[in-house]
C-alpha cells in the first residue's frame, strides 16, 4: 500500500504536504487576529467599566460635595436663627454657638450693620466692652488695615469664630469692600441667604485663601404689623473653597478625580476651585450643580492619572500575551510539523532504498542464478551446516551426471568425493588441530596454514567414474554475518592435469637431451619495448656464460655483461637485424667468464614473429674457444713461410692490398724492398740443400731484428724476400734497404761465409697499381743483379729498366 493513502493529517486538518512555514505563519496570522478581537473586546469592556466606575465617583464625590455645601448653609441657618431669636447675644454667647459649628468652616462672623451717625458710640462701647480699643477699619490701596473712611453704613466684622491661628480682623468693615458690599446688598435686599462671588479671603493663608463668603441677615423677628423689617447684622460663614471641598478626600496625588469648580452665576465664570493632579487622558467628564444659597456652581469631573493608572486597560497585556501566545504556538506548531516532515520524508526515503535494495537483491539473486547456470564448466555447490546439498548448479550437473533433483536437499556433500581420500585428509586434520574432525566434513576444513587455496580432490561421477577437481571452500555468512553453511566450487582439472604430466615429462626428456647436447638450447624474446628475455634457457647455458639459467628468465642483460665489450654491439646488432628480417641468427663472440676467463661463444637461433609484437628465437649456443683455437693456428700456417716462419706471399698480397687501400684513401707513403740472394744454388750446390735452408733461416732471422715493428717481412718464394713498408717515402725505404743490406754482408754466416744479396726499392706514386709497384721493386733487383749484385739499387721510374 502506497505510504501517503494512510497519512494522518497533522492536527486533523493540516495536510502534510503544506509548507511548515506557511502553516506557521497562518496560525501566527489567526491568532494576531484573535488576539485583536480579544484585545477589542477588552478595551470595550474596560471603557464601559472605566466610565461606570467614573460615574460611580463622579456621584459619590458630588453628593458628598453637595452635603457639604448644604451643611454649610443649614449651619450657618442656625447661628442666623440664635440671633434671630435672642435680643442681645455677647461674644461669649457667639463663641460657645458657633465654635461647634465650625466644621469645615474657616469662620463664622457676626457683623452689625453700623450707621453713620452710631458709629462713634459704637466704637466706644464695643472697646468698653473688649477693654481694648476698637475701630473700623478698612483696607487701603496697598492692602492694609487702615481706619475706615467715612461713610453712611458700615459692617464691621465683631465677633468672629476661626480656627485659624491668623485670628479674624476684627473691625474690618464689610461694606467697603464692593465685592462684599454687593453681597451685604442682596442679602439685605431678599433678606435671604446668599453667596459672595469668589474672592481672596482676608486673614486667611493663602493656600486656602480663595473662598466665598456666604452671607445670612439677622433682622428682628417678623411681627404682625408689618413685614420684616431690614437686617440690622449679618451672620457670615467665611468659607475657603479648599478647605470646603478638598478637606478630608483623598490627597490630588491620589485622588482618582481632577475636581474644578466652577461659579456659574459669576458672569466672569470664575474658578472657584480646581484640584491640583493631573489629568488622564481620557474623555470621561462629569459636570454637576453643586448649590450655595443664591449661587450654583458647576463641579467639573474628570479622570486623573491614578484613575488611569489604577483602571489601567488590559488590552496592551492581552495583546502581548496573545501574541506571545500566536508566535509560541507557530513557533510549536512548526517544529512539529517540519519534524514530522522530516521523519516521513526519512521515512519515504528509507522505503525507496529499501524498495530499490530489493529490486538490486532480486537483480543480484537473478544474477547469480544465471552465473550458477552459466557456469558449466564449474561446479558450484553450496551445503548447510550439516554438509547436506541445497544448490546444485548446471556446471555440477555436467561434471558429475547427477541430476539436481536427485542432490538438493537429500544428498551429503561427501557422497560425492572418494572416501579413502576424506578419511586420510580427516585423520591429517584432526592431528593438526588435536581434535576429531569428520570425513564427511573434511572436504570443508580449512587447513589454516593455507586457506583460501584450492585443493585437489577425487570425486565420484554418478556411473562411478572418477575425476580429478579442483576445490575451493567458503564458509557461507548471512547478512548478521552468522554462518549459514559452505560453498564448494570444483574445476574439473583431469585433463589439465593430464596435460600437465605429458608436459612435464616433456619437460624432463628436454632436459635429459639438453644435458647431453653440448652448449646450451635457448629460447628468447625481444619484445615491442626493446626488451630481452630469456624464455627457456637450458642447464648447458650455465657453463657457457657462468650464470644460474633460472637468473635468465627475468634479465638477460647479465648475458650482455659477459659479452667482451667489442662484441656487445655487434652480437645486439645483429639480433636487431635477425628480428627485422626474421633471418637465421648466427654470431660467433668473445665472453669473460669470472672462472674460465675469455672463451669463445658461437650463438644460432631462428626468430619466428610474436603474435603481439616482439620476436622469439629458439636456439643453442655452444663454446667453440677450441675450433677458434685451431682455426686460428690455420690461418696463421696459412700466411707463414714454413721455413722461415715470416709471412708467405699471399699474406704479402693481402697485405699490400689493404695497404694500398689505406694509402689511397688517407695520405701517408708506402713503399717495398725487395730483394734476392746471390747465387743461392752455390751454396745449395756447395753445402747442400739444408745449409741452404739454414742460410735461409739465418737471413730472415738478421733481416727481421733490423726492421720497424710496422713492417711487414714475406718470403715471396725461393730465396726472394719483401720488405713492406706503410707510411715510409722512397728515400726513407731506400735508406732501410741499405741498412738491410749492410746487416746482411757485414757479418759472415757461419759455415758459407758472407751471403749477399741484390736490393730493389720501390715507393708507391699515386697513378700505379700494385703490378707497377712490384714490377720497379722487381725491376730494382734485376738492376742490382745486372751491375754486379750485393748493392741496392735505388728507386726505378716507371717505364726504366
Ligand atoms: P743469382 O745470383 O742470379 O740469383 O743466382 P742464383 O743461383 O741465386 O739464382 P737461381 O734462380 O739460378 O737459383 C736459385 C736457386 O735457389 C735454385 C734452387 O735450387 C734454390 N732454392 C730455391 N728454393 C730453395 C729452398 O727452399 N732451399 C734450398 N736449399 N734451396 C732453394
Ligand atoms: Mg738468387
Ligand atoms: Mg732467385
Amino acid at each position: 500500500m502506497p505510504l501517503h493513502a494512510v497519512r494522518p493529517k497533522i492536527l486533523g486538518f493540516i495536510s502534510e504536504q503544506a509548507s511548515a512555514w506557511l502553516v506557521a505563519l497562518v496560525v501566527f496570522l489567526v491568532g494576531m487576529g484573535l488576539t485583536f478581537i480579544v484585545a477589542w473586546a477588552a478595551s470595550d469592556l474596560y471603557q464601559q467599566q472605566a466610565r461606570q466606575r467614573f460615574q460611580l465617583l463622579v456621584n459619590e464625590r458630588y453628593s458628598r460635595l453637595q452635603e457639604r455645601f448644604d451643611d454649610q448653609e443649614q449651619r450657618l441657618g442656625g447661628l442666623q436663627r440664635f440671633f434671630d431669636n435672642s435680643h442681645k447675644i455677647s461674644r461669649k454667647e457667639f463663641d460657645g454657638f458657633a465654635q461647634p459649628l465650625l466644621l469645615r468652616t474657616w469662620a463664622y462672623v457676626w457683623a452689625p450693620r453700623v450707621f453713620r451717625d452710631q458709629r462713634k458710640a459704637f466704637e466706644q462701647q464695643v472697646s468698653r466692652e473688649r477693654g481694648l480699643p476698637f475701630a473700623i477699619h478698612e483696607l487701603d490701596e496697598t492692602g492694609k488695615l487702615v481706619p475706615a473712611a467715612e461713610r453712611d453704613e458700615y459692617v464691621p466684622v465683631l465677633y468672629s469664630q476661626t480656627q485659624n491661628i491668623l485670628g479674624s480682623p476684627l473691625g474690618f468693615d464689610l461694606w467697603a469692600q464692593p465685592l462684599r458690599r454687593s453681597t451685604l446688598e442682596r442679602v439685605q435686599k431678599s433678606v435671604k441667604l446668599a453667596v459672595s462671588q469668589p474672592m481672596q479671603l482676608v486673614g486667611v493663608e493663602p493656600a486656602y485663601a480663595m473662598g466665598v463668603l456666604l452671607v445670612a441677615p439677622v433682622s428682628r423677628a417678623a411681627t404682625a404689623q408689618g413685614p420684616q423689617k431690614e437686617p440690622y447684622g449679618y451672620v457670615i460663614a467665611v468659607i475657603s473653597m479648599r478647605q470646603l471641598v478638598a478637606d478630608g478626600l483623598p490627597k490630588p496625588g491620589r485622588d482618582n478625580l481632577v475636581m474644578q469648580i466652577v461659579d456659574t452665576s459669576d458672569t466672569q465664570q470664575r474658578v472657584l476651585y480646581e484640584s491640583g493632579n493631573t489629568l488622564a487622558q481620557s474623555s470621561l467628564e462629569a459636570t454637576r450643580r453643586l448649590t450655595l444659597g443664591d449661587h450654583v456652581y458647576a463641579l467639573k469631573l474628570r479622570p486623573s492619572r491614578v484613575f488611569e493608572q489604577v483602571n489601567h486597560s488590559s488590552a496592551v497585556s492581552i495583546l502581548s500575551m496573545g501574541s506571545l501566545l500566536s508566535l509560541l504556538l507557530s513557533a510549536l506548531l512548526y517544529v512539529v510539523m517540519s519534524q514530522r516532515q522530516r521523519a516521513l520524508k526519512l521515512v519515504e526515503q528509507r522505503t525507496g532504498q529499501l524498495r530499490q535494495r530489493e529490486q538490486e537483491l532480486r537483480a543480484a539473486h537473478g544474477q547469480l542464478r544465471s552465473v550458477l547456470n552459466a557456469a558449466t564448466q564449474v561446479a558450484i555447490i553450496a551445503t548447510d551446516l550439516r554438509g547436506v546439498i541445497n544448490t546444485f548448479n548446471a556446471g555440477a550437473e555436467q561434471m558429475l551426471g547427477f541430476e539436481v533433483e536427485q542432490m538438493q536437499g537429500h544428498v551429503p556433500l561427501e557422497n560425492l568425493h572418494l572416501a579413502p581420500e576424506l578419511e586420510a585428509r580427516a585423520a591429517q586434520l584432526s592431528r593438526t588441530f588435536g581434535k576429531h574432525i569428520a570425513p564427511s566434513h573434511a572436504m570443508l576444513v580449512e587447513s589454516g596454514d593455507n586457506a583460501h587455496e584450492a585443493r585437489e580432490w577425487t570425486l565420484v561421477r554418478k556411473d562411478g567414474s572418477r575425476l580429478t577437481a579442483n576445490m575451493l571452500a567458503t564458509a557461507l555468512l548471512d547478512d548478521h554475518g552468522l554462518w549459514v553453511g559452505y560453498l564448494a566450487i570444483y574445476l574439473d582439472v583431469t585433463e589439465q592435469k593430464r596435460a600437465y604430466e605429458a608436459l612435464a615429462a616433456r619437460d624432463r626428456l628436454l632436459k635429459k637431451l639438453s644435458a647431453h647436447v653440448p652448449g646450451g638450447i635457448f629460447q628468447f624474446t625481444l619484445g615491442p619495448h626493446d626488451n630481452w628475455r630469456f624464455i627457456y634457457a637450458s642447464d648447458g647455458i650455465r657453463d657457457i656464460y657462468e650464470i644460474e639459467p633460472g637468473l635468465l628468465q627475468q634479465d638477460a642483460q647479465q648475458v650482455f655483461e659477459r659479452i667482451h665489450p667489442q662484441d656487445t654491439e655487434r652480437v645486439r646488432a645483429s639480433i636487431r637485424l635477425s628480428a627485422l628480417q626474421l633471418s637465421h641468427w648466427r654470431e660467433e663472440y668473445r665472453v669473460q667468464l669470472p672462472q674460465r676467463g675469455l672463451r669463445w661463444i658461437r650463438g644460432e637461433a631462428t626468430p619466428e614473429e610474436l603474435p603481439g609484437g616482439g620476436t622469439l628465437w629458439h636456439g643453442y649456443v655452444s663454446d667453440i674457444s677450441d675450433l677458434k683455437r685451431v682455426e686460428e693456428e690455420l690461418r696463421a700456417l696459412s700466411i707463414t713461410d714454413s721455413l722461415t716462419g715470416i709471412h708467405n706471399r699471399r699474406y704479402f698480397q693481402d697485405r699490400l692490398r689493404t695497404e694500398m687501400i689505406r694509402v689511397k684513401r688517407a695520405s701517408g707513403g708506402l713503399a717495398v724492398i725487395m730483394f734476392d740472394i746471390d747465387h743461392f744454388k752455390r751454396i745449395n750446390d756447395l753445402y747442400g740443400h739444408g745449409v741452404g735452408d739454414g742460410v735461409l733461416q739465418e737471413l730472415c732471422r738478421r733481416i727481421s731484428q733490423r726492421l720497424r715493428r710496422s713492417d711487414v717481412f714475406c718470403r715471396l718464394g725461393g730465396e726472394e724476400f719483401m720488405v713492406l713498408c706503410p707510411n715510409t717515402d722512397g728515400a726513407q725505404a731506400f735508406s732501410l734497404a741499405l741498412e738491410l743490406w749492410q746487416g746482411l754482408r757485414s757479418t759472415p754466416m757461419d759455415g758459407v761465409g758472407t751471403v749477399t744479396a741484390s736490393f730493389g726499392v720501390a715507393s708507391w706514386r699515386g697513378d700505379e697499381g700494385i703490378d707497377g709497384l712490384l714490377l720497379r721493386a722487381d725491376s730494382g733487383v734485376y738492376a742490382a743483379k745486372q751491375a754486379g749484385r750485393d748493392r741496392v739499387e735505388g728507386e726505378r721510374l716507371p717505364g726504366t729498366s
